[in-house]
């Protein structure tokens, strides 16, 4: 490996996009960084969608993507499954089609709602899930007080809207779990480190050669600051100069900025 190479992660809303507007710089950083040899990967915590859906959108902003640069909280559970040994067992999510479609990508058996009510569960993952209803929470529940593992692929609270409205996040999914089992989660998405130390080992790069670019300091900047990464925050998402200013310890990026324009 090259010293003089990094690998930047971005995040994507309020990053990359916001909604369906890019964002000013993003095209052209992405291909700039690209051209002097650097790494780039996407990184969100969204688990509702598959990677593949996001190459269409990034290419309809002028970035070609091929699928091995974009991650997921959903794909990061998947690449657990296979660290684990796991594939072809049973999972259980409380989650959209998006985190199936990648779980059975992988190789994992995925339990349905309507399907076999007596089957044993090997793992129940939480993310958001939009149909989330009692029902799930009971099965979830007493598949894992039987021993399956519980698995949250993110734990954010809210996601905003354009326009910033606020509607609950995976977390609230993720609480309610852990408020019926009186258990703890493993945490795969962002803030925790798991998703992206595996961004680290794929690229084959060091955290101190790599740069986490985001727009939110309880995710991105603290998983890059935990990483051990350079944090950058960027002002055109949900956080205002003055809280990113005023931010402590390990939620203080390491650099602010307007807009990604100051990368190139
Ligand atoms: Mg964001």
């Amino acid at each position: 490996m090259q010293t003089d190479k990094w690998t930047y992660v971005f995040d994507l809303d309020g990053v990359i996009y916001r909604g369906k507007e890019p964002q000013p710089h993003a095209k052209e950083l992405i291909s700039v960084l690209k051209d002097r040899g650097h790494t780039v990967r996407f990184y969100t915590n969204n688990a509702a969608r598959t990677r593949k859906s996001y190459i269409s959108k990034l290419e309809s902003m002028g970035i070609p993507t091929p699928v091995e640069e974009i991650m997921t909280s959903s794909y990061a559970t998947a690449l657990y499954f296979i660290e684990k040994n796991a594939l072809g067992k049973t999972v259980y999510r409380i989650g959209e089609q998006g985190m199936a479609d990648e779980f059975e990508a992988a190789g994992m058996k995925v339990l349905y709602d309507q399907e076999e009510p007596h089957a044993k569960i090997d793992f129940v993952t939480v993310g958001i899930d939009r149909q989330f209803s009692y029902q799930k929470l009971a099965r979830a529940q007493r598949a894992i007080l039987k021993g399956a593992q519980f698995i949250a692929t993110n734990e954010d609270a809210t996601f905003p809207l354009e326009g910033g409205t606020l509607q609950p996040g995976g977390g609230c999914m993720v609480a309610a779990v852990r408020c019926a089992t009186g258990i703890e989660p493993f945490v795969v998405g962002k803030p925790s480190t798991y998703a992206y130390d595996k961004i680290l080992e794929l690229t084959d790069c060091t955290p101190e050669r790599s740069v986490m670019v985001g727009d939110r300091l309880d995710t991105d900047i603290l998983v890059g600051n935990r990483a051990g990464a350079k944090s950058v925050l960027v002002l055109t998402g949900v956080t205002s100069r003055e809280q990113a200013e005023s931010a402590k310890g390990d939620l203080k990026p390491d650099m602010i900025i307007e807009t990604l324009g100051e990368l190139i």
